[in-house]
């Protein structure tokens, strides 16, 4: 077991910080047990203590504190990820109550601060007239998505999330406030433009903007739609799909899902479509679904800050949650069917993982290519399996796993050379499919050894 923190260590935080500082040390508490949850129970730990400061000078005299007195410390923004969790011997610095957003429309930028969440963030663009790259995630936190590579529904448009940072205000791992800028630290801002999250606490990030005329309609809107078939359905609708999503002409992308939803479990296929530009044009690009006649078809414009509001069911908190996201070069017809095979098997073995969804996920155009390098190395990557794993039964989580990574194995064929891992999907797994590139991966290595040797913000790059 491991030793709880002394309490005297942490008045000792107190009155170091500020003796208002809110540091939560009572695990029965109501409020204490409210954020301790996260977006999924895998990996789930109690911590010695949560601790809330309110401005940036607080948050660095706390990650200061704990590297002083060797407490090791997470952060915590949007909590929608497995590792802003730790044991009774560590702290969560909970940012809860320090988010913000400054936009500069004319300057297409904005700095956000905190623990702002991505919904925050495209609700005030929107009302600026502008957007940026986002997720599907409305409470997911915006700093963290941009710091770990970013994929959007509008990556063919603005690049991957981590494309749009332009500076950050960063508390490394000795504790000081380092401003990374392009003049300044250029290899730090390399770094953090998609391994964010393994060099520091970035308290304040700047991000590119973009006007929401380029969205290539005069209303700010993206088409969003559904488009239902019964899972008997697969081949055909699969056979529909893959012209589809070739299909640069048209912007269209979503996911196509092996899923059972509520309330009547059906199992189904749903094409969640989505399509950039007119809208009226939407119809002309999903010809070939409309044509095989769905049960259910539906869709329409909906302003760029709402395109993720259909997904806010997926935001729930608590379970057994998990993205099983890899990048993938092209779509195989007989690949998917048998996943589909894998997922029928999956809900029959495992009942209390009926939420769980294969997804194949697709961009009909390239991500753009930022003139700079960084982290990311993504931008070769327009189709993922992005499989949504959900169960209830603790039980059952190791049998869970080996369906979702029998789904993958699938779907990736044989050559090796072609695997990519996400760094917002995955901390385990072979490193260098998720730095790809020459030279991409030393050099992580080196700027890590430099900035956090001995893994105060995770080993992740040190071993
Ligand atoms: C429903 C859902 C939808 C998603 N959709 C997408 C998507 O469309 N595209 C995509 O790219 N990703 C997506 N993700 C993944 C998501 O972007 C990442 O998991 C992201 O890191 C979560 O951030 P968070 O603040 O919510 O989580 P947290 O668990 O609070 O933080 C995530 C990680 O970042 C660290 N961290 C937190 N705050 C900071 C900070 N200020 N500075 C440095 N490190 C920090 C934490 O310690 C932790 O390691 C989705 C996730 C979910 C659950």
């Amino acid at each position: 077991m491991a030793d709880r923190l002394s309490p005297s260590l942490l008045q000792n935080l107190q009155a170091r910080v500020d003796p208002e500082l809110e540091v939560l040390i009572d695990q029965n508490s109501a409020r204490f047990q409210e954020l301790a949850q996260g977006w999924t129970n895998i990996g789930r730990q109690i911590p010695g203590a949560i601790v809330l400061p309110e401005t940036e000078q607080q948050i660095q005299e706390t990650v200061r504190w704990a590297v002083q007195s060797s407490v090791p410390f997470v952060t915590k923004s949007g909590g929608h990820s497995e590792w802003s969790s730790i044991n009774e011997r560590g702290i969560v610095i909970n940012l809860k109550k320090f988010s913000g957003i400054e936009i500069d429309a004319p300057g297409k930028k904005a700095i956000l601060r905190g623990s702002i969440l991505s919904k925050d963030v495209a609700v005030a663009l929107a009302a600026a007239g502008s957007f940026t790259a986002l997720g599907n995630g409305n409470t997911v936190g915006a700093i963290p998505y941009f710091l770990g590579g970013g994929a959007s529904v509008t990556t063919s448009i603005t690049g991957f999330g981590s494309d749009q940072i332009l500076a950050a205000r960063m508390i490394d791992a000795k504790g000081d406030l380092v401003q990374v800028t392009d003049e300044k630290e250029p290899d730090l801002l390399y770094a953090i433009r998609g391994a964010g999250q393994f060099f520091g606490l970035v308290t304040e990030l700047t991000i590119k903007i973009t006007p929401l005329s380029e969205l290539g309609n005069d209303q700010g809107v993206i088409w969003v739609g559904a488009f239902v078939f019964p899972l008997e359905r697969a081949r055909e609708v699969a056979e529909a799909m893959k012209p589809l999503m070739d299909d640069s002409k048209h912007a269209t992308s979503g996911l196509i899902m092996i899923m059972a939803p509520s309330p009547a479990r059906n199992k189904t296929l749903v094409i969640s479509a989505r399509y950039t530009g007119n809208p009226d044009h939407a119809k002309i690009a999903y010809k070939p679904l409309y044509d095989l006649k769905p049960l259910m078809a539906n869709g329409g414009p909906v302003p760029v800050q709402n395109t993720s509001d259909a997904r806010e069911v997926l935001c729930a908190k608590g379970d057994f949650k998990r993205f099983g996201v890899v990048g993938l070069r092209r779509f195989n017809v007989d690949s998917f069917l048998e996943t589909v095979k894998v997922w029928q098997t999956l809900v029959e073995a495992c009942p209390d993982a009926i939420n769980t969804a294969f997804n194949f996920q697709w961009d009909s155009r390239p991500p753009k290519t930022p003139q700079f390098e960084s982290a990311m190395s993504l931008h070769d990557i327009r189709y993922w399996q992005n499989n949504l794993i959900w169960h209830t039964n603790v039980s059952r989580r190791q049998l869970v796993d080996e369906f979702n990574d029998k789904s993958i194995k699938i779907m990736r064929g044989s050559d090796k050379s072609e695997y990519a891992d996400f760094q917002n999907g995955t901390r385990s797994g072979p490193i260098e499919l998720r730095y790809r590139g020459p030279g991409k991966l030393d050099k992580l290595k080196a700027l890590k050894k430099k900035w956090d040797p001995t893994g105060v913000f995770t080993t992740q790059l040190l071993d």
